[in-house]
């Protein structure tokens, strides 16, 4: 099972893409939680994507490719969350995984900036929670492994905007490039985790 989760900032990939792997028993491999890990460690991979991460924009497909090149080296199967993201990464990806599906989650524009606000992670194990939809049992701790949440610089109001426009920009060609190969499902994202997922799956044809 080879997945790519495509949609805007907000629309719920990340949380979608534990319970895929969880699912299909493979690797999710989300780029911005692994370049936060970098920043929070202060490598020099994390160096490079700091500046970018905090303004909303991209991290250059230059750093980008060969880490996730390098991710899926020897996998037959993945979850892919926040890649590819420019029309660059997914030629790339397509020359090491052409026969991936993309599943776009969709989600009312209007609603985005909601879910992002509410939106709290933990870094450590990186489980998500939302405020308000689904709060951890104790609050601002992670149900996992007790470590407090936090929440992402990038929710902040004036970042999330940037993250949008760059999306818009930057990301829906990519959408558009699996359609045109006919790679692309699409599915309702409004609802609860567990509703959206039953979506997913119906979409993979599990
Ligand atoms: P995410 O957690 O997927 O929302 O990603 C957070 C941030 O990491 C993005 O706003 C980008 O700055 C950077 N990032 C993550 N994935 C990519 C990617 N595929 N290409 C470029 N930048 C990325």
């Amino acid at each position: 099972m080879k997945i790519v989760l495509l949609g805007p900032p907000g629309c719920g990939k990340g949380t979608q893409a534990q319970r895929l792997a969880t699912h299909f028993g493979v690797k999710a491999i989300a780029t911005g939680d692994i370049l936060r890990e970098a920043v929070r460690r202060g490598t020099p991979l994390g160096t490079k994507a700091k500046e970018y991460m905090g303004q909303g924009k991209l991290v250059p497909d230059e750093v980008l490719v060969p880490l996730v090149r390098e991710q899926l080296e020897g996998l037959d199967g993945f979850v892919l969350d926040g890649f590819p993201r420019t029309v660059a990464q997914a030629a790339a990806l397509d020359k090491s995984a052409p026969e991936a599906v993309a599943v776009r989650i969709q989600v009312a524009p209007d609603r985005l900036v909601g879910r992002l606000g509410g939106r709290r992670v933990c870094p450590s194990c990186n489980a998500l929670y939302h405020v308000m939809s689904t709060p951890p049992r104790t609050p601002g701790v992670c149900d996992r492994c007790s470590t407090p949440l936090v929440q992402r610089d990038d929710d902040k109001p004036e970042v999330v905007r940037k993250r949008q426009e760059v999306y818009a920009a930057e990301t829906a060609p990519v959408v558009e490039r699996f359609q045109r190969s006919d790679r692309l499902r699409t599915v309702d994202g409004e609802g609860t985790p567990d509703a959206i997922f039953q979506r997913v799956l119906r979409a993979v044809g599990d």
